[in-house]
């Protein structure tokens, strides 16, 4: 006899709720889920404090999306808690990739609070089994290339795009906000199929031709965005583990999720590498926070 085990129940600990409810209970399509993790951490730490810190900020903001033209009061969404991570990072992963499957599996959207960015890798594992056309849209100030970091170490915050590409296949990825990268990672970016749009461009661009093209990048697939917070500037994102400057506005940032996140594209989201240990003004929580309100409203947008 076999017998189903449910690695959401297996895996998932009870948390604080992101704003404040559980509404729509276990039937709601997206499904808030944090993954306090930063083993990998090389710079500043304190990425596996984000999920609280992000739901409690959650609880202090105005919910009503302008771009959306609707209120998240009226956004299906259940905030499961948070995963059971251990230092060990395939460990780690592996309860990501099962928890998101399962996830996937019942027709549910992950939006995953992190943790430092290395757990996209699980996730993107647990979905392409049920989306095996997916691509992948990555807001990054770094191009997370390098095939080890430190050296020895293959799965880091710092190789994520790398791991990715070898999963995947670089055709499938593109990056939004790239400024901060070694001559190898550019290198690496430039002899693959990866596609790049850097922050300096961005910043110089009317962005409306830009956002044509990620939504053509997507037109006949799924997708799944990553937001790694140090893409937006440190001006407006100064609690991240690696802040680089020249990044994003974000009021940017916004506009192209709101252009990505709604008709039904969005399979999985997540934001990851604030650390609330640096957030001395409590304005990064705050940024986080509305930022994934901002993609759950979006996910219930049409044009
Ligand atoms: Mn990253
Ligand atoms: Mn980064």
């Amino acid at each position: 006899m076999v017998t189903f085990v449910s690695y959401l129940e297996l895996y998932i600990s009870d948390a604080f709720n992101y704003l404040g409810g559980r509404r729509g209970e276990a039937e709601a399509t997206n499904v808030v889920i944090g993954v306090p993790f930063d083993s990998t951490s090389s710079f500043r730490v304190g990425a596996r404090y984000a999920p609280e810190r992000i739901r409690e900020a959650s609880q202090y903001i105005e919910t009503y999306s302008y771009r959306a033209g609707m209120d998240f009061d009226d956004v299906d969404y259940y905030d499961a808690g948070n995963i059971a991570t251990v230092p060990n990072v395939m460990t780690t992963l592996t309860r990501v990739e099962r928890v998101v499957a399962e996830l996937a599996h019942q027709e549910k959207r992950p939006i995953i609070l992190g943790g430092e960015h290395t757990i996209t890798l699980g996730a993107i594992k647990g979905l392409i089994k049920f989306h095996p056309d997916l691509k992948v849209i990555i807001f990054d100030a770094h191009f997370d290339l390098r095939d080890e970091y430190p050296e020895g170490q293959k799965i880091s915050h710092a190789t994520v795009t790398r791991r990715l590409i070898d999963d995947i296949g670089s055709e499938r990825v593109l990056l939004v906000g790239v400024r901060a990268f070694s001559r190898y990672e550019l290198e690496v970016a430039n002899s693959s199929d990866i596609r790049y749009f850097t922050s300096c461009y961005l910043n110089k661009s009317k962005y409306d031709e830009i956002i044509k093209e990620l939504k053509n990048f997507i037109s006949t697939s799924k997708c799944y965005i990553s937001l790694d917070l140090d893409v937006i500037d440190p001006s407006y994102a100064p609690a991240v583990q690696n802040p680089e400057i020249e990044g994003l506005h974000p009021t940017m940032v916004l506009d192209i999720l709101h252009a990505l996140c709604k008709d039904e594209k969005l399979v999985g989201f997540d934001i990851v590498e604030f650390t609330p240990l640096f957030d001395y003004s409590g304005t990064t929580s705050v940024l986080a926070a509305k930022i994934v309100c901002e993609v759950l409203t979006y996910t219930f947008a049409r044009d």
